[in-house]
């Protein structure tokens, strides 16, 4: 019996703001605990939070770039639970009427394309931060510590629809999501940090079934491999519980990444236990055309206006288009490459970023904007390969040899110290394939006899023998005519 995996993912990013969503707080990372806890953030009777107006313009942003529906009126509620880390014992958050309703997002699954329903989008602010164990109390007892300088930071929340249908397609949204938030410069994409925090809710059912199963929440994973790992363990757990006789129930999970498996939490709130109710304390968030205008005029370019230029302009393939624009550094980097080389380098340029470039900034775990090898020398690399002063197979040598810094990281300089130049003259060549046909009369003999594989081989053996550095083009044409 085969079955089907549905996932839908809470996102909570954080938006990069100076300040806090309700007060004027600093919302910097990494101050000493309470330094940023003003007292709006403490809960003090009788203080009332202010919204943060930037705030808001980020979750226009991200409405406009999902095209979703902005909401010209939405409301804050009270949404009431118990936890030390929250001293107002309610947190601010939208319920009924959010921010951002509707909206989709695209993004490829290997090399399919899916698009997701988003639900909606509501800011809400960040609890506080519970410091247990580690924490030393003041007559150096071990004890727990409330830290609220996060309190108050400002979160949108991002909802998608119960559509996706495995951890590989979960964890592709989660890196457009991320991609695109980033990308609007509403959040800083940090994940250490807890700038991109995710909420996986998953179920299993019998394929063809029509009604969901039951769902598990999995909390706060921040990471793209926990998060796929989480899926996976907790849909086998589910599973094995079913097969086994058991139900699933629904309830809050947690991800122990040691161990990689998910267990129990608590068991899951109804939204009655929440008691929500409209916050008093704030009026009704009015957003109005002009605001929404302002906004859109100040977005970037969008990816999907990027992918589609690319395209369409550059003749990319949609894969490879949307590959280049999960990421704004990423497309600029390709953009300057194409800038420097020419469009009829575009191809070329989209093959090397996702290949070359992509691998070595992984292996070496270096961000694009690190890169050390610049749009500009990887234009003149592109310009020995099609001058045919080197193979794009020798090109892969110099470029890791320009990235290494030798010869003053120079493509010519690189290419003459090594003696890496592409042997193009035909006497030369023609003497290696008379060695090489010499020397392999019984593959000789399988090509005359129609094996094509045998050609491929003694190719191969030139090559060898050239160290890798005659034009390939030549070398199949001589061989072929010698060949008779
Ligand atoms: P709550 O109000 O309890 O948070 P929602 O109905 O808002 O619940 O759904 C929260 C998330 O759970 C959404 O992303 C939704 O797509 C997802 N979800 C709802 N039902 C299921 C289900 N049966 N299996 C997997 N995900 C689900
Ligand atoms: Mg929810």
């Amino acid at each position: 019996m085969s079955w089907e995996i549905v996932i839908g993912l809470e996102t909570h990013v954080q938006l990069s703001t100076k300040s806090k969503i309700f007060s004027g707080s600093s919302t910097a990372f990494g101050a000493a605990p309470n330094t940023q806890a003003n007292l709006v953030d403490m809960a003090l009777p009788g203080s009332l939070p202010v919204m943060n107006r930037e705030a808001v313009a980020k979750a226009i942003a991200f409405g406009l770039a999902i095209g979703a529906k902005v909401a010209p009126l939405s409301v804050f509620a009270r949404k009431h639970y118990f936890y030390p880390d929250l001293p107002k014992n309610y947190q601010i958050s939208q319920y009924e009427l959010p921010v951002v309703v509707g909206g989709k997002l695209s993004f490829f699954v290997g090399e399919e394309e899916k698009t997701i329903n988003l639900t909606r989008a509501h800011l809400e602010e960040d609890a506080g931060k519970s410091l247990h164990d580690d924490f030393t109390g003041p007559l150096g007892e071990l004890s727990t510590g409330i830290d609220l300088n996060r309190t108050g930071t400002p979160l949108l929340e991002i909802v998608t629809e119960p559509e996706l249908r495995s951890a590989a397609e979960a964890v592709a949204y989660a890196r457009a999501l991320h991609g695109l938030v980033v990308w609007l410069g509403i959040c800083d994409g940090n994940m250490q940090e807890g700038s991109f925090r995710v909420d996986a809710n998953v179920s299993v059912r019998r394929q063809g079934d029509t009604e969901f199963g039951t769902r598990t929440e999995i909390k706060n994973v921040n990471s793209f491999r926990f998060l796929e790992r989480a899926i996976l363990f907790e849909a086998r757990r589910q599973i094995e519980l079913i097969e086994d006789g058991g139900t699933v129930v629904q309830e809050t999970r947690l991800y122990d990444e040691a161990k990689d498996e998910t267990r129990s939490m608590r068991s899951k709130e109804d939204a009655h236990d929440y008691r929500y109710f409209p916050c008093p304390d704030l009026p009704p968030l009015v957003i109005s055309a002009d605001w929404m205008d302002k906004v859109r005029n100040e977005m970037p370019e969008l990816p999907a206006a990027r992918r589609a230029r690319y395209e369409s302009d550059l003749g990319l393939s949609a894969y490879h288009a949307a590959q280049l624009t999960l990421s704004r550094p990423v497309a600029d980097y390709f953009e300057q490459i194409v800038a420097e080389a020419g469009k009829d380098q575009a191809k070329q340029a989209a093959n090397w970023v996702m290949g070359e470039v992509m691998a070595s900034l992984n292996r070496d775990e270096l961000d694009i904007v690190q890169c050390p090898v610049t749009p500009a020398q990887l234009a003149k690399l592109f310009a020995r390969i099609s001058d045919n002063t080197i193979s794009n197979k020798i090109a892969r040598d110099v470029f890791q040899a320009m990235w290494a810094g030798e010869n003053g990281a120079d493509v010519d300089a690189i290419i003459e110290a090594k003696g890496l130049k592409q042997i193009s003259d035909s006497g030369a060549i023609s003497a290696m394939i008379d060695e090489v046909i010499a020397a392999n009369a019984a593959i000789v003999e399988e090509y005359r006899s129609g094996k094509q594989k045998a050609f491929n081989s003694l190719v191969g053996q030139v090559m060898k023998a050239a160290k890798g550095k005659a034009n390939p083009a030549q070398v199949n044409e001589l061989l072929k005519q010698k060949l008779g």
